[in-house]
């Protein structure tokens, strides 16, 4: 018998409408290649993509659950919230998303006059070639610049040299409050997963005041299975889970073939004992 959480869903990924290098349609065709039996699109600060993934999604007979992941300031820190199950066209969601979105690019001007003070130049337009929104440039869309260049290997080490707190490329920026990043999602109808949770630079009692504040702000979830989780994040975050009574998510945070951690579909199940976080999509 096939347990609750042995469903393949993929509850995080992105598409070209944030910082993926597939369009929505690709992207949702390519999880059901791989054996997603439940998908949700999820891009940073942005909802424009889900109606062509919703489309697609229904073409092909993939239950999809749209989502967004929202970029939270806490503690001075960049913390992710996804939303799923969430109403894209629920007002008060869109409007948050776009005062989130809208200092992105006066940041991105600011990388780029970082960087070339660290003598990379052009940066700012070298990274304007990869965005697929306007509105929504990424440090991604830079990284895939600078390896373009052949400053850095890959990706990731482009993040490591200077794309992180305290290196040359960085630029601190707020983002939404938890507390705004919730209202929205539950104003949309959706549910809050605090997102890969082993990614924040947090001490164990910072963590768990952010875990506490989350549920206090109705957050319901959490990541427990990621790209970035090993087994012992895994078993950390479902000892989390069930002290604050997280149903649990699964998600790649897939952004595209060969430059991601996982494929799409490829992360693993939900340890048996937690509640599956698709238990509380309606
Ligand atoms: P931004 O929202 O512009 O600050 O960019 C955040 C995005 O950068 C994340 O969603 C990831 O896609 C990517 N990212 C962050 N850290 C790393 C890393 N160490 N290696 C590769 N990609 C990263
Ligand atoms: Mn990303
Ligand atoms: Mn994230
Ligand atoms: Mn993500």
């Amino acid at each position: 018998m096939k347990l609750a959480t042995e469903l393949n869903a993929d509850l995080h990924a992105h598409s070209t409408v944030s910082d993926g290098t597939l369009p929505p349609r690709e992207l949702v065709r390519r999880a059901a290649v791989q054996g997603v039996e439940l998908f949700a699109l999820t891009d940073h600060d942005e909802v424009a993509g889900i109606d062509e993934a919703a489309a697609a999604a229904a073409e092909i007979g993939l239950p999809f659950v749209a989502g967004v992941e929202i970029s939270v300031t806490w503690a001075g820190r960049t913390v992710h919230v996804v939303g799923l199950g969430i109403d894209p066209r629920n007002e008060s969601l869109r409007q948050g998303l776009v005062q989130v979105r809208s200092g992105r690019t006066v940041r991105a001007m600011q990388m780029g006059e970082e960087l070339a003070r660290a003598g990379i130049g052009g940066a700012f337009d070298g990274a304007l070639k990869y965005v697929g929104n306007p509105e929504l440039i990424s440090r991604t869309h830079f990284a895939r610049f600078l390896v373009e260049r052949g400053v850095c290997r890959d990706t990731r080490e482009v993040f490591s040299r200077y794309l992180v707190e305290g290196k040359p490329g960085y630029v601190p920026h707020r983002w939404a409050s938890l507390a705004q990043a919730l209202r929205w999602i539950g104003d949309a109808g959706g549910v809050a997963v605090l997102a890969h949770p082993a990614r924040y630079p947090f001490s164990e009692n910072e963590l768990w005041a952010l875990a506490a504040e989350f549920r206090d702000l109705g957050g319901a979830a959490i990541e427990v299975v990621t790209s970035n989780h090993g087994a012992g994040d895994v078993q950390r975050f479902t000892d989390l889970a069930l002290e604050f009574g997280f149903a649990a998510s699964c998600g790649s945070d897939f952004h595209g073939p060969g430059e991601s951690q996982a494929e799409l579909g490829r992360v693993g199940v939900l340890p048996y004992r937690l509640t599956p976080v698709w238990h509380r999509l309606v």
